[in-house]
């Protein structure tokens, strides 16, 4: 981007112009060039762009192609310089973004920012899956917490479903955290429940065999010690003993919590894996002395994980019908 913004304020300004967005998202989701969608290959690559209509025509299968099909955006009636700032906005905001303050700051319907923050927070999910945290003589924290509470007041049909899709302890949704430390990254999903085997699943899943872990003293944290240096901290006695704390990762449930509270009210579990997402993006991409990442570059790294994602209008209500947002 050239002159790249630096602000919020730039940002809508440059983002003002569709094709300025188009080239944006085009340069960040196709780091070769713009290629056809439907075609593999070498001749997917260097179609024509067909200017008035801002769209590339394929010089293989002759099919047309915008720069929003494959991505979150795709069959979005909403404009990209409305998703482009939304995204600014949203990978930005240290507690998160309200869909009514987005609903004001863009002039869309509250109901549209709703889905648009649902699809926004698709690019922000981590693309790391696979890979594992912790490393031989590294440190990780292992914590889980409770979210909401709210089932109680849901509509029987969905109440079922979140029953059914697991997820929910006494009215309240059950996170698992994992923190690196040494990276100052942070891993954390929805989990059905705390038994032993689901909770040292994710640690299994997540974190190098040799790494040392942190956790309290609940049960079903025993027996990691066979693959793991376990160290345990007895929250009765005290919450800091040397080294072996949970307190990092703790810090990551308040700012979670805070951005549910403040900003986001009533998250019905079904929709909290998302919201997770997006606390962890900012937390793990926030700018450190070693690593000075600014507004700019969590945007554009967002805005490259915008392609092969996508969210639809059955998938968040249930309900079939067009895309409206
Ligand atoms: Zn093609």
């Amino acid at each position: 981007m050239d002159p790249a913004p630096k602000t919020l304020q730039q940002a809508i300004q440059y983002f003002s112009d569709e094709q300025v967005c188009i080239d944006a998202v085009a340069q960040m989701r196709w780091l070769s060039g713009p290629r056809c969608p439907d075609c593999l290959g070498n001749n997917a690559t260097n179609p024509y762009y067909l200017k008035t209509q801002k769209r590339w025509k394929c010089r293989n299968c002759r099919r047309q192609f915008s720069v929003k099909v494959g991505t979150i955006f795709e069959d979005s009636p909403i404009a990209l310089q409305k998703w482009l700032p939304a995204l600014w906005l949203l990978t930005n905001c240290k507690n998160g973004v309200s869909s009514w303050e987005l609903h004001r700051a863009l002039g869309v319907t509250q109901k549209t920012a709703w889905f648009m923050l649902h699809r926004l927070r698709l690019a922000m999910q981590s693309p790391e899956r696979g890979t594992k945290l912790g490393s031989k003589g590294g440190e990780c924290e292992v914590d889980e917490t409770f979210v909401g509470g709210r089932i109680q007041n849901m509509h029987k049909d969905r109440k079922l479903r979140y029953n059914q899709s697991g997820g929910v302890f006494g009215g309240k949704t059950i996170v698992a955290g994992i923190l690196d430390r040494e990276a100052r990254q942070v891993r954390a999903k929805v989990i059905p429940n705390v038994k032993r085997e689901t909770l040292q699943n994710e640690i299994l899943a997540n974190v190098k065999f040799g790494s040392t872990v942190y956790t309290d003293d609940y049960v079903s944290y025993t027996g990691l010690q066979s693959r793991f240096i376990h160290e345990v901290i007895n929250h009765a006695n005290s919450y800091v003993n040397g080294r072996i704390h949970t307190n990092g990762i703790e810090n990551f449930w308040s700012l979670l919590k805070r951005g549910l509270k403040g900003t986001y009210v009533a998250v019905e579990p079904f929709h909290l894996d998302r919201y997770i997402d997006e606390q962890a993006f900012r937390y793990n991409n926030r700018g450190t002395k070693e690593n000075p990442l600014n507004d700019a570059d969590r945007f554009m790294l967002a805005l490259s994980q915008v392609a092969n994602k996508r969210l639809t209008y059955k998938e968040l209500t249930g309900k079939d019908g067009a895309t409206p947002f």
